[in-house]
């Protein structure tokens, strides 16, 4: 079978290089000729653990190819959308470049296919994106069979590969029994671990995404604030968690209080869905909330630097660990390092950022004063404070004594509590959490 991908990025890159390598020849198309070009010169424009050398290996047995022409690319068995839907002015979700998509899949499709919206998509989008392709083919006067799908996508970055190969579910939403025949042909490689293939109509399928994405933003300001509230009363955000996680109806995952959640789907996700219940005179009154905490926790590692020092910042010099939205990815978007980092710059504060894969990326959104370091110590040279803003796995067991020796001022704002307090307060560290300030 063949299929082409169209977007190639987070979703679209590995989508196309996981179903190379279960045998299917893959196209992924892009506009950004850049990247096109770097990716046939097996340049990934992504960090994602597995990734690189999945695209090498594919590329090498010629099942994986990249161009800019989906025109030239509809020669194909299924078409799979994975374009952005980046937020509009008023958060709703931007589906112009989906439409695109489906406009000039209409303009040059030659032969009966399925065409799948894999991103994420506001409800009523994938009946958009046929009645596009029906009126395209319209004007060309040609009547060619097509089936259309819903197919979202739940991987997570620093993860994506894995969770794409290994799947805890894969959801359909189909109007018809033969795009579900396409689908299960595609999918079966990767449910051989027996996990469920769940097939529905295409507006329950479309909105399965933005629930999911919700339900995941609402446990994590949910956390936040419970955290905030332990701060006031001296109780332990981490006992709580473990107390409440061990409930088999909460479960411990996505239960982490920290600086807010990011990335390229919690926020425009909550938003989007925020704006959809608008258009049909709904108030999501449960996930307004739960985007104002968020917002809100953004700022919080912010104020409790300002506290420490008096709101006097000018001439102080940061170090700060990790800048990307979660470790294992370089993605920065909507990463509350932005607010933190460009927030310590305006109040005129000095800052050296050190991450593990995400300096390039960070370069594009944070203030240009920002200063990188090449490994977690040489940021700390003179350094005021350290604030820790993502977990990566090498700040975990830091060398105290050094960082000790290092630094001019011995205060840690630890965004994710992941630093023993007593450890730290007792190397002679004034140490800032959230939600353990109570913590000896
Ligand atoms: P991305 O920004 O990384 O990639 C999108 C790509 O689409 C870009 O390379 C862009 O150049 C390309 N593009 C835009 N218009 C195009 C066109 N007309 N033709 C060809 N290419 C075009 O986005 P992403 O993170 O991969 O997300 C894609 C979709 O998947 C979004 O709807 C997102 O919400 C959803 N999603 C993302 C994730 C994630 O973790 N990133 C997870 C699940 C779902």
């Amino acid at each position: 079978m063949k299929i082409t991908v169209v977007g190639t990025g987070y979703v679209g890159l590995v989508t196309g290089t996981c179903f190379a390598e279960t045998g299917l020849t893959v196209t992924c198309i892009d506009i950004d000729k850049e990247k096109i070009a770097r990716l046939q010169k097996g340049i990934i424009p992504i960090y994602e653990p597995r990734l690189d050398e999945l695209v090498h290996q594919n590329m090498a047995k010629g099942r994986l190819f990249f161009s800019t022409s989906l025109a030239d690319h509809l020669d194909c068995d299924a078409v799979f959308i994975a374009v952005g839907t980046p937020p509009g002015e008023d958060g709703s979700a931007d589906v112009s470049h989906v439409l695109k998509v489906a406009s000039e899949t209409g303009k040059y499709m030659t032969h009966p296919l399925l065409v799948v919206v894999k991103s994420t998509v506001p409800v009523g989008t994938t009946m958009k994106v046929k009645q596009v392709i029906r009126e395209e083919l319209d004007r060309r006067k040609v009547n060619i069979r097509f089936y259309i799908g819903s197919n979202p996508e739940f991987l997570k970055e620093g993860s994506a590969v894995d969770d794409f190969m290994k799947p805890d579910r894969i959801i359909v939403g189909v109007e018809e029994e033969e795009a579900t025949r396409i689908f299960e042909k595609l999918y079966k490689p990767f449910l051989l671990n027996g996990h469920p293939f769940l097939v529905m109509d295409i507006a329950s399928c479309e909105m399965t995404k933005y629930a999911a994405n919700a339900m995941l933003a609402s446990r994590i300001s949910f956390m936040n604030e419970i955290a905030n509230l332990c701060d006031r009363v001296g109780a332990d955000i981490s006992q709580v968690r473990k107390g409440i996680g061990s409930d088999p109806r909460i479960g411990p995952r996505f239960i982490y209080a920290g600086p807010g959640y990011g990335g390229s789907c919690f926020p425009k996700d909550v938003k989007a869905l925020i704006r959809l219940a608008e258009e049909v005179d709904y108030s999501m009154e449960i996930l307004k909330a739960v985007d104002r905490v968020n917002e809100k926790q953004k700022k919080l590692l912010l104020e409790k630097i300002q506290f420490h020092f008096g709101h006097q910042l000018k001439g102080k010099r940061f170090a700060v660990w990790g800048l990307s939205y979660k470790p294992h990815t370089d993605d920065m978007r909507e990463a509350p390092s932005i607010v933190i980092v460009n927030g310590l710059i305006e109040a005129g504060a000095r800052v050296c950022a050190y991450d593990p894969a995400a300096m390039e990326e960070a370069k594009k959104v944070l203030d240009k004063k920002v200063e990188y370091g090449k490994d977690p110590y040489d940021v700390l040279n003179d350094a005021d404070a350290l604030v820790l803003i993502t977990e990566w796995p090498e700040f975990r067991l830091p060398d105290v004594e050094k960082m000790k020796k290092l630094m001019k001022g011995k205060v840690i704002f630890d965004g994710r509590n992941i630093f023993e307090p007593a450890e730290i307060r007792n190397a002679g560290f004034v140490y800032y959490c959230i939600g353990r300030e109570s913590v000896k």
